[in-house]
């Protein structure tokens, strides 16, 4: 007798997912995966720093706040493996980089390339998935950015290393701290002078993941101070009750 491997209710939300119609992850109406109206209602592109803001952090901008349709998007397109909000999502990282460009001062108004460098992955995550899902989306970007006639392109430099494996439920320090080394870079060769270089991820909340990331990239790419930055989908809001 043949054994059934693997996760049975994500098998079976998966199958009922396939024969019933599709909702949108907001308010449910049938027909489309994330309907216009509950996207312009949650998206909301602003510049980020959260508070605390960890030092290092690049120049951060994030397409919405981690709740509502938004929040469920991540959510759902993250861990039930919904693929088809990834063009959505691919979306709203390519809208965060716009008000990026158009907000940093010191960045050349001219710029040869733009690196989009997503956040991995870590193997166990990547296994469990099935996916790496913040190099899907940023997939998506590209498209829309070079539709746009943004001459960008996704890079994978990052790469996990077995340190700050898992950081969810630890306080900033304590994340900052875990996450030490948790880059490093893949080999690619340097970008040209001319090149800007974009961090993506899903969600922010301490920054300390965009911290270790954005480290790593200076030091292995031998970036100046000007030539990075970040965007996410999502900044969540921390609970400030004591
Ligand atoms: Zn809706």
């Amino acid at each position: 007798m043949t054994a059934i491997s693997g996760d049975r209710p994500s098998l079976l939300s998966g199958l009922i997912e396939l024969v019933l119609p599709r909702a949108c992850v907001g308010c449910g109406d049938l027909g489309t995966a994330w309907c216009p109206t509950c996207l312009r209602v949650d998206f909301d592109p602003v510049l980020h720093r959260p508070d605390p803001c960890p030092p290092g952090l690049p120049p951060l901008t994030t397409a919405a706040t981690y709740s509502g349709s938004v929040r469920r998007a991540v959510l759902a397109a993250k861990e039930r493996d919904r693929r088809e909000l990834d063009r959505s999502l691919g979306a709203m990282l390519a809208a965060a980089i716009g008000l990026l460009i158009t907000s940093q001062q010191e960045w050349p108004s001219q710029f040869g390339q733009l690196w989009l460098v997503p956040v991995p992955a870590s193997r166990s995550a990547r296994r469990e998935r099935g996916r790496d899902h913040v190099s899907d989306w940023t997939r998506w970007t590209v498209r829309f950015l070079q539709a746009a006639d943004i001459p960008a392109r996704s890079v994978t430099a990052l790469r996990r290393t077995t340190a700050g494996l898992d950081s969810v439920g630890l306080a900033a320090d304590a994340r900052a701290v875990n996450l030490r080394g948790a880059f490093s870079v893949g080999p690619v060769r340097r970008p040209p002078p001319d090149a800007m270089v974009v961090i993506t991820d899903d969600i922010v909340t301490t920054g300390a993941t965009l911290v270790a990331a954005s480290t790593c990239l200076s030091a292995g790419l031998d970036l100046g101070p000007s030539q990075l930055g970040a965007v996410v989908v999502a900044a969540t809001q921390r609970d400030r009750t004591p």
